[in-house]
């Protein structure tokens, strides 16, 4: 304010100055016009009746109008009536009373949307004479302090509510004299009397949480210079009893009016404890449920659980029980002793077992307020009295389809029933604690498909890989036993794949009973089992080892009501002598088997560093025979069948040769294999077919009569869908007639599979000759051939061998032939190279044989020839091999 005009320094002298005419003049007014027109506050003159005398500029643009509009007016012209209402009176009270007089008038003007404030001073004025002149008036705009202090009152007002409604504390900190004022409801919330603690700083420092110390005082100096514009801060006190109380503390500074210096800091505390431990409770809960999603162990995840619902019930002690068929098992309980969890844990579970193993055998919650008198604890007690526990409240745990999992306990150390916080929590807690035994059922499951294999409970592949990798990683020695079983895919081909997997559970049993603690047995794939001999690479543990695999494994089963005897080829290799890696370690143990398998099968080898070489071999040859078809390095030859007693040849069996141009001549045996293995057998048959029949047509438009020709079809293709359609596709398109065509199958696809049984109708209806090879070597059923239609039997090469010495392979062939011409069907002896085995084949009733004593397999010229000399001569031309 520029100039200030109290009613003192106005007196009635200076008024009078003003209007004096004799003052000298600037610019036609006189200085005091000149002043009085200058200065902010409002001034005017009123006559006795009300009429205005003078007003200046402030006055005039106060209200909002011109002098002139002014001077000689009463108010009620340009004021509102109530105000003009107002100021006449109180000029009226002024002009009575004869005594100046100073009034705050709120002042609304009609354009203004804002209350402004005048502070009002009316001084009468008389005349020298003493009579009434008039009232001058001077109006201070106080609107902006009036503003202030309304602000200063609400605010004031608001605190002490705020404070009587939140029941607050209060503390009003000196910060000159460091004299602290702490309210009586301050000391009460921290647990003390209103006349405990001091008066001072170190009351409240002593009472923080040191943790919390550093950053309260931090933010009271941010405070006090400035860089913050309010105060508020969380912290911990320690009450009285030991426990934190949670403050949120909140402060403004109160200036010293003359030098604006921060002189008192004036403060709340509120009591947060209940806010603050349920946002705990909430982070907690939000890091279990983290847990859960990062998979991590249930265990913790219990243990988690057990402590957040602990915390926020002090003195209460919480379990998670786990149902197991019937028994419970103790999946976490942090608080509680080990004693008790383990009495408790396998305990069965019933209608009346504690409250865990009766809500659990319910399904419901059970409430035990005292265990020493209730009936459900009666048997149970003696384990849990010792320990202090008083009563049990147990909620069944259940998964998201409502099957129960287990159950939640909480304990108190004294007879209680819940009340509704302590319910709610029990409700939740089994909640959370379903979720995590659930997800780990799920995921115990999911690790058992992925590490046992399901058919013989053994460890799986990827299991097996895992502990290998460990194993070596860990750098300790090892010994690999890799086995598998011979002529397995026979009896599963055979008796069919039930008794495949009979088998497979038994070999299994019978490895897991050979192993000790440090072996470790995985089944990889089919007939395939590997025994890892842990922390020990010698030679003469795995010989062993490997020896009582061969005599368990050899035990006789019974498979589908026949007993059979299994046996099995082991390949060896150790760690780190024969391979630094486990792929180069697994590799070196199957080429050791692949060996074995060589040698004879029912064996084991150990590894030797040219198996590999080998194997690299059988590798090329696979790699090779895949473009062999289409390479034309395939090609037929033909061995004849000869009637025994016409000496006829009445038919031929196409055999496959292969000649490679780096590999050289690979014999049928190696290569057939390979091709089943790697799926090149379907091209391959379906060329040895076409080729054959095509040969077989060529003979005959060259005038000979017509044979039968023979051509050896692999199980595996066999039993493929799209065979018979193949067999009637290449006959249509060779002209090949259907009825000397003759299909040579091993015993394995006789059986009475219905799957097989239709394939041989179908074969039957297309009219072509089935012949069972190597027939008595395999596990065929009698009985099956009753079921299907067969035209020959070829007795296998290893009775023709024997027959002339063991009179047992000779009755065995004298079965077979008879039992086949019963049956209907035509017998061919095979492999037959003696004159021997010949006259003695002709006396038993063979009627036909396939022979070195007759012929090799030749080409197709060679066979021409042949052919042409048995048109020729008959029988005689057999005559030099015939005549010992
Ligand atoms: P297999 O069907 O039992 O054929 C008879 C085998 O015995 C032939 O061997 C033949 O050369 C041989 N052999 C015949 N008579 C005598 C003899 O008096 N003494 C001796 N020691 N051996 C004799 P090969 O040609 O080496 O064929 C071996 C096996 O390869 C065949 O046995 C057959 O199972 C398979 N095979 C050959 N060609 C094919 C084919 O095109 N397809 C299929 N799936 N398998 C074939
Ligand atoms: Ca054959
Ligand atoms: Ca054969």
């Amino acid at each position: 304010m520029a100039i200030s005009l109290t009613q003192n320094a106005l007196t009635s002298n200076t008024i009078e100055a003003v209007n004096n005419p004799d003052l000298p003049l600037h610019q036609g007014k006189t200085i005091q016009q000149e002043i009085i027109q200058a200065i902010p506050d409002l001034v005017w003159l009123k006559d006795s009746h009300g009429r205005y005398i003078f007003c200046n500029q402030s006055f005039a643009e106060f209200f909002g109008v011109s002098a002139q509009q002014v001077i000689g007016e009463r108010d009620g012209n340009f004021l509102p009536s109530q105000l003009a209402k107002t100021f006449h009176r109180h000029d009226q009270e002024v002009i009575s009373s004869g005594n100046a007089s100073t009034q705050e008038q709120p002042i609304l003007l009609p354009y203004n949307t804002q209350q402004s404030y005048l502070e009002i001073t009316r001084v009468p004025m008389c005349s020298p004479q003493g009579g009434l002149r008039g009232v001058l008036g001077i109006g201070h705009n106080i609107t902006s302090r009036k503003a202030l202090e309304i602000r200063q009152q609400d605010s004031a007002e608001r605190f002490s509510l705020a404070m009587r409604g939140a029941n607050d504390g209060l503390w009003d900190w000196n910060l000159e004299t460091n004299e602290v004022y702490y309210s009586p409801r301050w000391k009460n919330m921290l647990g003390y009397g209103p006349n405990e603690l001091g008066n001072d700083f170190d009351t409240w420092a002593n009472l923080v949480n040191p943790e919390d110390k550093a950053i309260a005082l931090a933010k009271v100096q941010d405070y006090i210079l400035g860089r913050e514009t309010t105060f508020e801060v969380e912290m911990r006190m320690r009450h009285r009893n030991g426990h934190d109380v949670f403050v949120l503390s909140r402060a403004f500074l109160v200036h010293r009016q003359s030098d604006q210096k921060p002189i008192r800091l004036v403060g709340t505390h509120v009591d947060i404890t209940d806010r603050k431990e349920s946002e705990i409770f909430n982070n907690k809960n939000a890091e279990i449920l983290k847990m859960i999603a990062t998979g991590k162990s249930a265990s913790s995840i219990y243990d988690e659980i057990a402590l957040m619902y602990e915390a926020r019930n002090p003195g209460m002690r919480c379990s998670m029980l786990e149902l197991n068929n019937g028994h419970l098992l103790h999946g976490g309980a942090p608080s509680l002793p080990k004693v008790y969890c383990q009495a408790v844990h396998g305990l069965k579970y019933g209608p009346e077992v504690g409250s865990c193993g009766t809500s659990t055998y319910t399904g419901k919650r059970v409430l035990v307020e005292n265990i020493e008198t209730d009936p459900k604890w009666a048997d149970i007690k003696h384990i849990a009295l010792p320990h202090g526990m008083r009563c049990c409240w147990s909620e069944p745990i259940k998964n998201s389809s409502g099957e129960v999992l287990g159950a939640f306990g909480m304990y108190y150390d004294y007879p209680a029933l819940p009340n509704e916080n302590e319910l709610n929590d029990l409700i939740s807690a089994a909640r959370l604690a379903g979720i995590v035994m659930e997800r780990d059922q799920a995921q115990r499951q999911i690790h058992e498909l992925a590490y046992t294999d399901t058919l013989t409970k053994l460890a799986s592949r990827a299991y097996f890989y895992q502990v290998l990798e460990e194993t070596v990683a860990a750098q300790k020695s090892c010994s690999l036993l890799y086995l598998d079983l011979d002529d397995f895919k026979c009896i599963n081909d055979s008796l069919g794949h039930d008794a495949g997997d009979l088998l497979l559970q038994e070999v299994a049993k019978r490895l897991e009973g050979v192993a000790c603690h440090n072996n470790f047995v995985a089944r990889l794939s089919g007939d395939e089992f590997c025994l890892l001999v842990k922390e020990s690479g010698d030679r003469l543990t795995a010989e062993k080892l490997a020896h009582y695999c061969l005599t368990a494994i050899a035990q006789p089963v019974k498979l589908d009501g026949r007993t059979v005897i299994p046996a099995c080829s082991i390949g060896i290799a150790h760690y780190p002598s024969d391979a630094k890696d486990p792929v180069t370690l697994l590799k070196a143990a199957d080429t050791s088997l692949y060996a074995a398998k060589e040698k004879g099968k029912n064996q084991y080898a150990f590894y030797q560093p040219e198996f590999t070489q080998q194997a690299e071999y059988r590798f090329q040859v696979e790699q090779c025979l895949r473009g062999a078809v289409e390479q034309e390095e395939l090609s037929l030859v033909y061995q004849p069948q000869v009637h025994l007693e016409t000496g006829k040849i009445i038919g031929v069996e196409a055999l496959a040769r292969w000649s490679h141009p780096q590999l050289g001549e690979v014999s049928p045996g190696e290569f057939i294999a390979i091709a089943e293995k790697i799926g090149m057998i379907k091209p391959l048959t379906e060329w040895v077919l076409k080729t054959a029949c095509n040969q077989m047509v060529s003979w005959m438009q060259m005038g000979f009569p017509s044979l039968n020709v023979a051509v050896n079809i692999s199980a595996q293709h066999f039993l493929d869908d799209d065979f018979v359609d193949l067999v009637q596709h290449i006959l249509e398109k060779t002209g090949m007639p259907a009825c000397h065509l003759e299909l040579e199958v091993t015993e394995s696809v006789v059986q009475t599979d219905i799957r097989n049984l239709k394939v041989f109708q179908d074969l039957k209806d297309l009219g072509v000759l089935i012949a069972i090879d190597d027939f008595g070597t395999g596990y065929s059923s009698f009985a099956s051939l009753k079921h299907i239609t067969v035209d020959y039997l070829k007795l296998d090469k290893y009775f023709i061998d024997d027959m002339i010495t063991d009179p047992k392979s000779r009755t065995l062939v004298v079965s077979m032939v008879e039992m086949g011409h019963n049956l209907g069907q035509g017998i061919i002896a095979e492999g037959v190279e003696t004159v021997a085995q010949y006259d003695m084949l002709r006396r038993i009733g063979c009627e036909m044989a396939q022979g070195y004593l007759f012929s090799k397999p030749i080409d197709a010229n060679g066979i021409s020839k042949l052919m042409r000399r048995n048109l020729d001569r008959g029988k005689h031309m057999w005559s030099e091999q015939l005549v010992a």
